[in-house]
């Protein structure tokens, strides 16, 4: 009998120290695969493509996308990154412009690794990646959709993404749609914990886009400045660092010394804890006859070897490519107030 009181309460504390431990843990981050726990010692590429399709809102057909064919194409550009360790990989294209999950999730399965997809519209272009129907919906209905997304799952799959994709064009004040899109973004985020990623490129577009975050209420900790790298004044990047938004320095895939140049800065203004970087490569075109991925290796095999020989240290890679992503893709609402938002 007391036997029995014994192991009974041995699974009864079990249970509980389990239950003690998974309420403990830390954010999620979710990939095409399922979530996982956000540690910061993986190594991540934060803004990649596989595929995009530029035909347009109106005319794009996924369907229509030979998946043997692309996978084909692409996996030695993922070959080449076991090298690296890889084990994160932000896919940035969003709906209407060649989002395919199972395309992504085919990739995971065959590399290992985990995939990030995302939710949301694309508005820059002059809004010719937003379907018609999108153009006449409010930001709660758009943010209804998202969510939804996220909720249960993406086109009829249970893939779920792994932050908001947005995009504006660059101007301030923004196009009417793209302010509908960031407030879509923030309600979307105050649901659901999921980070903004907003094409943005120069400064000029990011302050109205965190204005509306600030008025609903949203920490710029959740926001991430995407193409950071076009803006000219590297002032922006302290005004930006100070705020707690994220700047992303992506265009590695076809640019190395413009990179180096913000990057020395970032480290001598002490805001390395601020910065993203990425390639924004892949770009598998389904309209074209002959391919020209991007690989995605220049931050590996050119950038790191170029700032080591300015002093970067191993700790300083780590910001960059590991304990930054891994914070800034955390699903965790961030609200604005600096007292109760610390990542
Ligand atoms: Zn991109």
């Amino acid at each position: 009998m007391n036997k029995i009181l014994i192991t009974k309460s041995i699974i009864f504390l079990l249970v509980i120290g389990f239950g003690c431990t998974s309420s403990e843990k830390g954010p999620l981050i979710q990939g095409v695969k399922g979530s996982y726990e956000s540690i910061p010692d993986k190594t991540w590429l934060s803004h990649e493509h596989i595929l995009v399709d530029f035909i347009g809102a109106d005319s794009i057909q996924p369907d229509t996308w030979d998946h043997d064919a692309i996978i084909k194409e692409v996996m030695p550009y993922f070959e080449e990154l076991k090298e690296f360790d890889v084990d994160y990989f932000v896919d940035a294209t969003p709906a209407y412009l060649g989002r395919d999950v199972l395309l992504l999730e085919k990739i995971a399965d065959k590399t290992g690794i985990n995939i990030l997809t995302n939710t949301g519209l694309y508005g820059a272009r002059n809004n010719q990646f937003i379907p018609q129907y999108a153009l006449k919906m409010t930001a709660e209905d758009l943010a209804e959709m998202w969510i939804d997304e996220y909720m249960n799952g993406i086109d009829n799959t249970s893939i779920k993404p792994g932050f908001v994709k947005i995009s504006v064009d660059n101007s301030d004040p923004l196009h009417t749609m793209h302010q509908k899109l960031v407030k879509a973004a923030a309600h979307t985020h105050l649901e659901t914990g999921l980070t903004i990623a907003s094409h943005t490129g120069k400064a000029q577009a990011l302050w109205p886009q965190l204005r509306i975050l600030k008025d609903m209420g949203v920490s710029p900790g959740a926001f991430i400045w995407v193409h950071a790298q076009a803006e000219e004044n590297n002032e922006n990047y302290l005004k930006a660092a100070e705020m707690g938004c994220w700047i992303s320095l992506d265009g590695l895939g076809w640019d190395l010394e413009n990179h180096i140049g913000k990057l020395l800065f970032a480290k001598r203004n002490g805001i390395l804890n601020r910065i993203l970087i990425s390639h924004d490569a892949g770009w598998y075109d389904p309209q074209k006859e002959n391919q020209t991925i991007k690989p995605f290796t220049n931050i590996f095999k050119k950038l790191y070897p170029a700032l080591k020989s300015h002093g970067f240290t191993e700790d300083d890679f780590k910001l960059l490519t590991s304990v930054n992503p891994s914070k800034a893709f955390s699903i965790k609402v961030k609200n604005h107030s600096l007292d109760n938002y610390q990542d």
